[in-house]
């Protein structure tokens, strides 16, 4: 659960990035954040994985009071969740495996949990013949795919995914975000920050449209996909 409360954003230069923000995104949902180029949103995901702290305000995530959170306490605010970045972010000299089993093993997970958990979870992003190939050897939407199982891999409560389709084919695109809406059926909650607004229009479902650091628009809308005839 994810929860804003009056929250408010001044950047030491001044600038007001975020105003006085209400927001409330369930345990279970899935919501798409757009926005024009400066309005708010990565300094929404940054307050969120408390990489900044709210001028004013409270910010809970995940059962986490971020305003009192202590420094020492946000590794583990960090492990309940999973973040997908628009540039992937995959180590170059690992293969997909030991992309996806390197997260088990900086937290210590035992060597048994990793051989069963990283195939399941390469399987559910499809890639389990791509399992020993390295990153260059796959095409953008399947580096994509990794960097998703990668955010999955320690079961998650949420899943931010920043611009996750900003790098890949249109085409494919659809592919990432059909993915994201599977995993969030299986129970993980979804913010996905987006510019494209044909994939939103497409999906539909929680739009958060954040204008000029205050949310102007917070509905769910139809979605193409599912229009009749
Ligand atoms: P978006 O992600 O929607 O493009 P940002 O959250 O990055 O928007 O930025 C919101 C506003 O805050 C912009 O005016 C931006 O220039 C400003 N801003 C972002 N980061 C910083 C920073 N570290 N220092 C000063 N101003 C910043």
């Amino acid at each position: 659960m994810v929860e804003f409360k009056n929250v408010s954003v001044t950047y030491s230069s001044g600038v007001d990035a975020l105003n006085h923000v209400n927001l409330k995104i369930n345990d279970g949902d899935f919501a798409f954040v757009v926005g024009s180029s400066g309005a708010g949103k990565s300094t929404l995901i940054k307050l969120i994985l408390k990489e900044i702290d709210a001028t004013d305000g409270d910010v809970m995530v995940n059962g986490f009071n971020l305003t009192k959170l202590r420094r020492r306490k946000i590794p583990a605010l960090r492990r309940t969740i999973g973040v997908v970045f628009q540039d992937f972010r995959l180590i170059p000299t690992m293969t997909v495996y030991e992309n996806v089993a390197f997260v088990l093993r900086v937290i210590d997970a035992p060597a048994k949990y990793i051989r069963s958990r990283v195939p399941y979870v390469i399987s559910l992003v499809g890639l389990q013949e791509k399992a020993k190939s390295y990153p260059t050897e796959l095409s953008g939407g399947e580096q994509q795919r990794v960097a998703l199982a990668r955010a999955l891999v320690n079961d998650p409560q949420l899943i931010i995914a920043d611009e996750p389709t900003g790098n890949i084919d249109p085409a494919l695109s659809y592919e990432i975000v059909d993915l994201l809406k599977s995993i969030n059926e299986c129970g993980t909650t979804v913010l996905m920050v987006t510019h494209e607004h044909d994939l939103v229009r497409y999906f539909g479902g929680r739009i958060i449209n954040i204008n000029k650091g205050n949310i102007a628009f917070d509905e769910v809308i139809g979605g193409s996909n599912t229009d009749e005839g």
